[in-house]
């Protein structure tokens, strides 16, 4: 079983001195708005609304941290960024966004890696490229190629490479792993629940040993 399943809400940092302290292995969910990222978070965390939990008023323009572990311990967090790019004010909302999200992602320590959400039919935007400045240059990345379900088979493959070559360009490409993904289908929520658990620490279960005799 995932450990991402055992995620429920633990907190809403509006200002960076509201950040739990740092330490805790934190993997970070950022893309655009619409790219599906609330639906990707409430799919792979098994649960049906815990990201739009994200859209609460006041925590629209938050990190809202979901905690995860077995029982009561917490293992890891999993950080869902504001969702960028929205048309109205993009000024005064970039700022914000730089401002809270973009430091965070450069200043934490306990980030592990970054999971981005983009949609197949639009790639790797400006907005995209903007936020992907602000990552430390070696962060390991996740991409999600989100509702792949809306692409013919042969043009999300040929898509998928055509982003890699995108991350590439932009010095990505060695520690990025591009996933097609759709919440609605249910593609590729197998890889990246590992390679999110991955992030955070997690590990596959030993193979079981069968007891040898003698
Ligand atoms: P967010 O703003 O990034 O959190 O995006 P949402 O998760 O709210 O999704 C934005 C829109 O895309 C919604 O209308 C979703 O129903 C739709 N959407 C999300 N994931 C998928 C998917 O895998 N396939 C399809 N066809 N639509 C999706």
């Amino acid at each position: 079983m995932s450990v991402l399943v055992t995620a429920r809400f633990h907190t809403t940092v509006a200002q960076a001195r509201q950040l739990p302290p740092d330490g805790i292995p934190e993997v970070a969910f950022i893309g655009r708005s619409n790219a599906g990222k609330s639906s990707a978070i409430n799919v792979l965390c098994q649960r049906r609304r815990l990201a739009f939990a994200s859209r609460t008023p006041g925590r629209t323009q938050a990190l809202n941290f979901f905690a995860v572990g077995r029982g009561d311990e917490i293992t890891g967090f999993i950080v869902d960024t504001p969702g960028y790019g929205y048309a109205a004010a993009p000024g005064a909302v970039r700022g914000a966004w730089d401002a809270l999200a973009g430091t965070y992602l450069q200043a934490r320590t306990a980030l592990q890696g970054a999971v981005l959400m983009l949609d197949i039919r639009r790639e790797v935007t400006d907005l995209d490229r903007h936020m992907l400045a602000w990552l430390p240059p070696a962060l390991p990345l996740v991409v999600l190629l989100t509702k792949c379900d809306k692409l013919a088979a042969s043009r999300q493959t040929i898509v998928r490479r055509q982003v890699m070559a995108q991350l590439a360009e932009l010095g990505r490409g060695d520690q990025a792993r591009v996933l097609l993904f759709s919440a609605t289908t249910r593609k590729g929520i197998d890889e990246a629940r590992a390679a999110v658990g991955h992030l955070l620490g997690e590990r596959p279960d030993e193979p079981k040993k069968t007891p040898t005799k003698g």
